[in-house]
């Protein structure tokens, strides 16, 4: 056995787990698991200010799975006792694919519970008996109140980005999901932010509650490249897909504020050759989930998102965080850059500013303490005949620029190049 896997080992992990840990390729805990993992494992209650990228989720489904698989009892109907509330479908599915591979040695039963897709799959799952379920609140409501879960012998529950919950107004379901289990649970909140509602959440539910605080704004933040343009709303498409040109963007997300403004933008740059896929809220979830494997597997490179959709989803290898327009709430830069530079990659994230936008500029300014510097980039002209176009992609690759588009790029700043 390697030392690595007796860290895990130390940490109070059985075979069962390590084993599974050892087929997807974890090799050390991260520090939040280091942190949390002993302390789930004794019972205690956790408050987590981690967001995505640092490992959370199996710092939570690893305990949690062991401490079910020792009970060793059979899955009942419709009494789950194991309930994680995530704020969006992508986030729920994702911590259900976690879950089924680190419990691939155990015989727990779990299943996910949100909307968009048909209920009766659902419905059928709590039938047959759950160990742990993932869900959203409004569908999770929905089956409570028809009777098809109950949730009354739930004795771990997890709440996961708190705040993304709280932001999407899921409050009062969330307290009326909470109201629904017993007072004797364990309960572990997880939140990238800590504003004064999450506290106050946390201080409702938890019961003297660790705390492990590995919130990586400064580091992240340090790490990541960051630049602004100064450029109209009216040129925003262009210098999108200029920069998008750039040599150094392998794989880039781009933020837009609405999902209007999100379709529009990866329609735009279809026409332009760029190949680009949009996910946002109003896309049912078959949609959504295809527009992230071809993002993943690479036969699109760019993908469009608006805040809400693009929060937890986990994406290697993006190089480019592209902000079309800066987001109303600064916490949420700090969230969209995140999306580059994970798992100690180094990142670029550029954004686009109208003059209107200054003040928010500033406000993200203010919170993540540090200037991001202004480059200066002379857009190629208007006319498309002047502008060579790019060939739509072919499988797995993404345009290379033209020797004339180098040269325009030759203006743009270099990802790994210093900071002013
Ligand atoms: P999370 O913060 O839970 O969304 O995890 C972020 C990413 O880190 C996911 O891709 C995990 O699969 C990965 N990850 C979590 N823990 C470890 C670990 N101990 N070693 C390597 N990768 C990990």
């Amino acid at each position: 056995m390697t030392t690595s896997l007796s860290d895990f080992q130390s940490l109070g992990l059985g075979e069962k787990l390590r084993r599974a840990l050892r087929d997807v390729g974890y090799t050390e805990p991260t520090p939040i698991q280091t942190q949390a993992i002993p302390h789930l494992l004794q019972d205690r209650d956790l408050l987590g200010v981690a967001q995505t990228g640092t490992g959370k989720t199996a710092a939570f489904a690893l305990p949690l799975l062991q401490r079910l698989d020792e009970e060793n009892s059979l899955a009942k109907p419709r009494r789950p006792r194991a309930l994680i509330l995530a704020p969006t479908r992508e986030l729920a599915l994702q911590i259900h694919e976690e879950l089924e591979r680190f419990g691939k040695y155990t015989e727990l039963r779990q299943a996910f519970i949100f909307g968009g897709v048909s209920a009766n799959p659902q419905i059928k799952a709590l039938r047959q008996g759950l160990d742990v379920v993932v869900a959203t609140p409004g569908r999770l409501l929905d089956l409570a109140g028809q009777r098809h879960i109950d949730l009354s012998e739930v004795e771990v529950l997890v709440l996961d980005e708190a705040d993304r919950l709280l932001d999407m107004g899921f409050i009062r379901d969330v307290k009326r999901i909470v109201a629904q289990t017993p007072n004797s649970r364990q309960s572990l909140l997880f939140s990238a932010t800590m504003p004064h509602a999450v506290a106050a959440l946390a201080r409702e539910i938890l019961d003297d509650p660790v705390r492990v605080d590995v919130s990586p704004k400064q580091v992240t933040v340090k790490e990541i490249d960051q630049r602004f343009v100064m450029v109209g709303t009216s040129d925003k498409q262009r210098m999108l897909e200029h920069l998008l040109r750039d040599d150094e963007v392998s794989r880039a997300i781009v933020f837009t504020r609405t999902k209007h403004g999100a379709n529009k933008v990866a329609k735009k740059l279809g026409n332009a050759g760029i190949g680009a896929e949009a996910i946002h809220g109003n896309k049912s979830q078959g949609a959504r989930q295809r527009a992230l494997k071809n993002f993943k597997n690479g036969d699109s490179w760019v993908l469009v998102a608006t805040d809400i959709a693009a929060r937890g989803i986990d994406i290697d290898a993006v190089s480019h965080v592209i902000n079309y327009e800066l987001p109303h709430e600064p916490e949420s830069y700090v969230h969209r850059i995140g999306r580059t530079a994970r798992a100690g990659a180094t990142g670029a994230a550029w954004s686009l500013v109208d003059p209107s936008e200054r003040s928010r500029l500033r406000a993200v300014e203010r919170l993540i303490r540090f200037s991001p510097s202004e480059i200066e980039v002379n857009l190629p002209p208007r006319d498309p005949a002047e502008a060579p176009r790019v060939n739509p992609p072919r499988r797995r690759s993404r345009p290379r620029a033209s020797t004339n588009q180098r040269a325009n790029a030759s203006a743009l700043p270099r990802a790994g190049s210093r900071r002013r």
